[in-house]
């Protein structure tokens, strides 16, 4: 289905995307799909993924870039700056898609900052900077149980074990990433310095229903979510069903669900998201009282002492909940991931650019995880935002219009020329 083309912002070649280009591109794209799979389905590593990443390195080529496809599978497109061959300002994002996902999410940023690299080049007025657009490889979470592969890569933190881990045919990540074109001997050789970046900004839809509700068109992102993972495990003991009274069972799957409604209710205030996505009862039978319920859970805010007292909380939630039930419970936290920080200076250039547009912006911390996390290791980084309708993602309805993404490439164009005119990313707060 081609995506319709907008009315809208307008301007000259070297201020404004060109729509119609962008609409086929992402029309283009959107066929590149896992046939047997639901929605736009392009997972990482499948027939259509290898596809889209060399279809995107021609587009670059065309685009007059000097293509390099790294040993992580990332496709780097460089324009040359005026003075060049220092820190490069980077954008980009990812071609992968999750299973019965859509045609927007990390497409938006991959295109857009080709497109922002035709406007620069249509203008014959380069950035001091060399410009590199990058569609990474792998955001998603795939079977390996990793995302952002390829950004990690350049970050330098795709370590051997993550290499090492295995889907659940037992293929290796270092085999599948063989497979589709990367060298895992040499992934070490996909690290950038840390001096190689100037500053980082990614375009992306917004995934969320804020900015569609406050009917505004750019989105600053302050900062990305932090997520904690844990998993609990209430044991209590298997009876018949039919015979044993309710006064005397120790039914794990009851104090299981009585700390899913306390995980619930430690995110009320705002300030983060908790969810119980997964719960394993064991033996599983109708007529058995549950021995056993296992949750997986995870804890999101871009507030890290937020983060941190969810711990005792939800810690001391478990025992309650299964001290009322003779049910033994033990929770384990599988993993910590801190919030990132946008730097003040993108977010800055962000502001800047859709003021001199005539744009309104809201602040809109990111709730999901993407490739700019991995990125921060490296330096400056930053995210611009547009509407989902109806907050819709992840899904085959997800959906935004065209008129908001060349709105959204008209901004990170702007914002990228401004970025090049800061002589250090890095500064706690932009020069006024
Ligand atoms: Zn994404």
């Amino acid at each position: 289905m081609p995506i319709p083309q907008p009315a809208g912002l307008r301007g000259t070649p070297e201020t404004m995307p060109e729509p119609a280009r962008l609409a086929a591109e992402l029309t283009e794209l959107a066929a590149l799909r896992e046939p047997d799979r639901p929605g736009w389905t392009r997972r990482v590593f499948s027939d259509p993924d290898r596809a889209a990443r060399s279809w995107v390195a021609d587009r670059m080529r065309q685009a007059g870039l000097r293509v390099e496809v790294d040993a992580a599978g990332n496709v780097v497109g460089t324009l040359p700056g005026a003075v060049g061959g220092g820190a490069a300002l980077v954008s980009g994002s990812h071609l992968d898609t999750v299973d019965g996902g859509g045609r927007f999410d990390g497409m938006v940023g991959v295109l857009g900052a080709l497109e922002a690299a035709r406007c620069l080049q249509a203008g014959g007025r380069p950035l001091r900077h060399d410009l590199r657009v990058v569609s990474f490889c792998g955001e998603e979470p795939n079977e390996f149980g990793l995302s952002c592969v390829g950004s990690r890569a350049v970050a330098g933190t795709l370590t051997a074990e993550h290499l090492a881990l295995t889907d659940p045919r037992g293929r290796t990540l270092a085999a599948a990433l063989a497979g589709a074109g990367g060298d895992p001997e040499r992934v070490g050789q996909a690290a950038w310095r840390p001096e190689a970046l100037h500053a980082y900004c990614e375009l992306h839809i917004e995934q969320g229903p804020r900015l569609e509700a406050a009917g505004v068109p750019i989105g600053v992102v302050p900062a990305i979510a932090g997520l904690h993972r844990c998993r609990v495990s209430f044991t209590g003991r298997a009876d018949h069903a039919g015979t044993m009274p309710m006064t005397r069972r120790r039914d794990a799957l009851c104090a299981a669900a009585e700390w899913i409604l306390a995980l619930e209710a430690s995110a009320q205030d705002g300030v983060g998201v908790a969810t119980a996505g997964r719960v394993m009862v064991a033996p599983g039978a109708v007529n058995v009282v549950p021995q056993s319920a296992v949750v997986s859970a995870e804890v999101r805010s871009v507030d890290a002492a937020w983060l941190a007292a969810r711990h005792p909380r939800l810690e001391a939630a478990a025992r309650a909940a299964g001290r009322a039930r003779g049910v033994e419970a033990v929770l384990r936290w599988l993993s910590s991931e801190a919030p990132t920080l946008c730097a003040p200076a993108v977010q800055a250039a962000v502001r800047a650019a859709a003021q001199h547009r005539g744009l309104q912006t809201l602040d809109v911390p990111s709730g999901a995880g993407h490739d700019a996390v991995p990125l921060a290791h490296l330096g400056p980084v930053g995210m611009l935002f547009i509407p989902s309708r109806e907050g819709r993602s992840h899904c085959p309805e997800e959906w935004t219009d065209l008129g908001d993404i060349v709105t959204g490439v008209a901004l990170l164009l702007d914002t990228l020329r401004q970025l090049d005119g800061v002589p250090d990313c890095r500064a706690p707060r932009p020069a006024a």
